[in-house]
């Protein structure tokens, strides 16, 4: 097996149980953020490519689907066990691909991953791949050939959530990660192919979205297509998927609201809420960027607010002293720096950070902790999302009116709500459209649902409906109630 990350230059994707060489001319830089270096050259992955991986998936599908749960969870056992031997240097591969900070690279991307891919064993192992409703057999089936395409910012993390619950569905899968963090997914393929899985059943093809992705996300012989990323993306790949009634997964953008009730202790809300934009450099499609206060605490809150962003540091992900990386791309920090400015022309009040290059910090893509005041619905800021370190404050007068300015973007993805009833807090955030809402400060549970109403995305990622948003439903009808159970996903358990 050759290892693929040892040279700077990668020529090949893995493609039936093999490093097959790409048909690619042209290969893509992969830029280290953090001082414009490239770090290494992968290939700009062509439709053949795609088409190949696409054909080797499909030859092993049959096969992998008459596999047990059990056989399935043996191998995602040898996985797990794979990933926690070369956890630090999957981080690495991130902090040096992503800009992401050492400790956040270990703990809160590898980390998390791997506990989530361990999480789907024992899914697996109780998950109820058919029952019995009266005369009926229900069966859940391998949706077939997924297609999981997924982004630069939580890279390996949001591979894992979909590839392993794919897996363990009895899928088989051709994984595209971002052009801009791709090594980590060569090390996650080195990894996969230590672990006896039957050739195709997992292969890697690493191209631009537009060439590669899109060829796979159109292929007639995949059954579906999970995809994390923008919504402009999103959009397309759903275009694409309708000519063909495609299975679709869509995890997309978010403008998410971080709502303070009066009656909420309001330090630790503000706290939570800006320590939560700055994660990752405010590259997370679960950023709580609208922070919603009463009127008349909305200059405490920013006096807080400000404060508590002046204090984060922001330098190399290798310095341990280092709160906020660079952002992944020149394009990112141009995109966040105009959002920026914008803000200010908009007449929002800039009470924390500012588009500038930060001292000391020439090379490299860091922008500063961005905080904003006195921002109102109709300003960009309150509006799009920025992906980088930039909170926008809104004044609010009442509970309806928080609740009709959180509900007033196209995003549905995630938020927070803060009051010092944790029902009252409960009550407002049923009525807020998202996938997910922390209550006073809640933590991320692994098990639960993940994803977004409106346009932050279909479907949901993590648990159980992890699992079963790779499965298809047949129902089996039988004579009498006397049907056995005999589907090859129950075999060893009897
Ligand atoms: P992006 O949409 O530019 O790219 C994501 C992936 O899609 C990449 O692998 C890219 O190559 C591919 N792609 C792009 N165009 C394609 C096309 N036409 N057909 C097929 N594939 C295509 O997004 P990004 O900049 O990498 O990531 C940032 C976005 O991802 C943000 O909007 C963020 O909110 C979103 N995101 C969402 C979640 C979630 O769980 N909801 C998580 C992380 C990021």
């Amino acid at each position: 097996m050759i290892a693929a990350t040892s040279a700077r230059t990668v020529s090949s994707q893995w493609i039936g149980g093999e490093w097959v060489p790409s048909d690619a001319d042209d290969g893509i830089a992969v830029i280290d953020p953090s001082d414009e270096s490239t770090v290494a050259t992968v290939p700009a992955g062509t439709a053949t490519d795609a088409r190949r991986a696409v054909a080797a998936a499909r030859a092993a599908a049959d096969s992998w689907a008459r596999t047990s749960a059990t056989e399935r969870i043996r191998f995602l056992e040898r996985l797990v066990a794979g990933l926690k031997a070369r956890a630090d240097e999957l981080a690495d591969s991130i902090t040096t691909e992503a800009g992401v900070p050492t400790r956040v690279a270990q703990r809160a991307q590898v980390g998390l991953a791997i506990e989530i891919a361990e999480s789907f064993a024992d899914i697996t192992a109780k998950f109820e791949f058919e029952r019995r409703v009266g005369n009926s057999l229900v069966v859940r089936e391998p949706a077939g050939v997924v297609v999981t395409i997924t982004p630069w910012n939580v890279p390996l993390l949001l591979s894992l959530q979909k590839i392993v619950p794919a897996l363990m569905a009895g899928c088989t899968v051709v994984h595209k990660p971002s052009e801009l963090a791709p090594t980590n997914s060569y090390l996650l393929a080195e990894i996969i192919a230590e672990c006896d899985l039957p050739p195709g059943v997992f292969n890697l093809v690493v191209g631009e979205g537009a060439v590669a992705g899109a060829e796979l996300a159109g292929h007639p012989e995949v059954d579906l297509v999970s995809f994390t990323g923008s919504v402009r993306a999103g959009r397309e790949i759903g275009r694409q998927a309708a000519e063909q009634i495609k299975r679709l997964h869509l995890e997309l953008g978010g403008k998410s609201a971080s709502i303070v009730l009066e009656d909420a202790d309001l330090e630790p809300a503000v706290r939570a809420t800006v320590d939560q934009v700055c994660f990752n450099t405010g590259q997370t499609c679960l950023q709580w960027s609208r922070l919603l206060v009463p009127s008349h605490l909305q200059q405490q809150a920013l006096e807080l607010a400000g404060e508590i962003a002046g204090q984060y540091k922001v330098g190399p992900p290798r310095d341990p002293t280092t709160d906020l990386g660079p952002l992944v791309s020149s394009a990112g920090l141009e995109r966040v720096r105009g959002h920026i400015r914008t803000g200010i022309e908009e007449g929002a009040r800039l009470v924390a950070g500012g588009a500038e290059v930060v001292e000391g910090l020439q090379a490299g893509y860091y922008v500063r902790p961005t905080v904003f005041g006195d921002v109102t619905e109709s300003m960009r800021t309150a509006r799009e999302e920025i992906f980088g370190p930039v909170l926008s404050v809104l004044p609010y007068d009442g509970e309806k009116e928080a609740i009709r300015i959180a509900n007033a973007t196209p995003y549905g993805l995630h938020g927070a709500i803060w009051s010092g009833s944790s029902d009252r807090a409960q009550r407002v955030a049923r009525q807020v459209r998202t996938g997910q809402s922390d209550i006073n400060g809640g933590a991320f549970n692994i098990l639960a649902p993940f994803g977004g109403m409106k346009q932050s995305g279909i479907g949901r990622e993590c648990g159980v409906e992890g699992l079963d948003g790779f499965c298809e439903l047949k129902s089996l009808q039988f004579p009498d109630r006397s049907a056995k159970l005999v589907g090859p996903h129950l075999r060893d358990e009897k």
